[in-house]
């Protein structure tokens, strides 16, 4: 499958990880938004969060952990972030699941 996020999954294109397990994989945005801006991904393609059902969801639970791990490993004290972007108005650009971890900066809300 012609996907970005399963090749750097796979290892077969590069990125800055900053976590890994048999499941998820954490890395830097390449294009970064805040000082922190790390994206969690499962190994395993899911296209979005609208293809969320009761066979893969456990997964969710483990990025969601793995994210609060990285809180306290970063120190992300003042808070951050996480985010999903799902579908064309959403601004999805990337059709494999992934949660931004946006943290450093005062983030301003409602997302433009
Ligand atoms: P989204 O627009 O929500 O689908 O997010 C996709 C994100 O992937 C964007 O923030 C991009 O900067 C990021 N991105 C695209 N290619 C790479 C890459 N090779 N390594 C790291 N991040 C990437
Ligand atoms: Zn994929």
């Amino acid at each position: 499958m012609d996907c970005l996020f399963c090749k750097i999954a796979a290892g077969e294109i590069p990125s800055a990880k900053v976590y890994e397990d048999d499941k998820v994989l954490a890395f830097k945005d390449i294009e970064p938004q805040a000082p922190f801006h790390v994206l969690i991904i499962p190994k395993e393609h899911i296209a979005s969060a609208g293809e969320i059902n009761s066979d893969n969801s456990g997964i969710v639970a483990h990025i969601f952990e793995v994210t609060a791990a990285l809180a306290k490993e970063h120190n992300l004290t003042d808070g951050f972030r996480l985010v999903t972007n799902c579908g064309v108005q959403a601004g999805q650009t990337v059709q494999h699941l992934h949660f931004h971890m946006l943290a450093g900066r005062n983030l301003g809300w409602p997302p433009g």
